[in-house]
């Protein structure tokens, strides 16, 4: 039986200051006897909102991170860094990324090759645009964004990684996927990684959806068979998020 994980992606919000505040407002709220619950909040923020979640059972995750070690990669952060900080979860290859930052398939599965080898679990995020779905190439080009992400990366490795679904036109855009949409691609997601592994690593990992998550659909999305949570930004900073990580109460 898998456990849920529900992630609050913050996204570029609040100062550190405003990021402590919020953790230490909400902290003692979250429930986390039913599922896993992490914040991946701004990089400024890591520290202090560790600091802020130390002694509940909330994790703390980046929202990128680079693949390699150090170097001259000014402005970027290692997986070791993150990792030395406590951070335990990191956001790989999110639609934001690869639509303004050039993020590839290629550059995602680096990222979560060197996440793994510093013990980070990394949050592999997929999913098409709009013009893909309505062209129905939809779960054709998901599988080929989990085949290359998982590139090289054992079964033992991929039995600790998290998928994220995320049709892109659902981020942000308070559209959500229908539950019976979203579940059609994470039970693809999780034909393929079965294609690529076995059917019990693949019963294993993790599937979140993601995309204009919110409190009222919280429980039909996430009480689907293949759909192990979600992977929650604009909701994720309002008071909600505590009713979305108890979406069955
Ligand atoms: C996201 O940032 O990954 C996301 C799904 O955003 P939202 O919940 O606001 O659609």
């Amino acid at each position: 039986m898998r456990r849920k994980i529900i992630a609050g992606n913050w996204k570029m919000n609040l100062t550190p200051a405003e990021a402590v505040s919020f953790a230490n407002g909400i902290k003692n709220k979250i429930n986390t006897d039913t599922a896993d619950v992490v914040l991946c909040v701004p990089a400024v923020s890591l520290a202090p909102v560790l600091e802020a979640v130390a002694g509940t059972h909330i994790a703390v995750g980046a929202q990128n991170m680079h693949f390699e070690d150090s170097g001259a990669y000014t402005g970027e952060i290692s997986a070791k860094m993150l990792a030395s900080l406590g951070v335990r979860y990191v956001v790989i290859g999110h639609s934001e990324r690869r639509e303004y930052f050039a993020e590839t398939d290629e550059g995602v599965n680096k990222k979560a090759l060197k996440a793994l080898a510093e013990g980070l679990v990394p949050i592999i995020c997929c999913g098409e645009t709009l013009t893909q779905r309505e062209q129905g190439i939809t779960i054709d080009f998901v599988r080929q964004q989990v085949r290359i992400a998982f590139l090289e990366i054992s079964a033992a490795d991929a039995a600790k990684c998290v998928v994220a679904y995320e049709p892109i036109w659902a981020i942000g855009t308070g559209k959500t996927a229908t539950a019976q949409q979203a579940e059609e691609v994470c039970a693809a997601v999780r034909q393929v990684l079965a294609e690529i592994y076995s059917a019990d690593t693949a019963a294993s990992i993790r599937v979140q959806y993601g995309g204009s998550v919110n409190g009222g659909n919280a429980a039909e999305l996430f009480n689907m068979p293949n759909i192990d949570g979600g992977l929650v930004g604009g909701a994720s900073l309002k008071p909600e998020f505590e009713q979305i990580v108890k979406y069955n109460g």
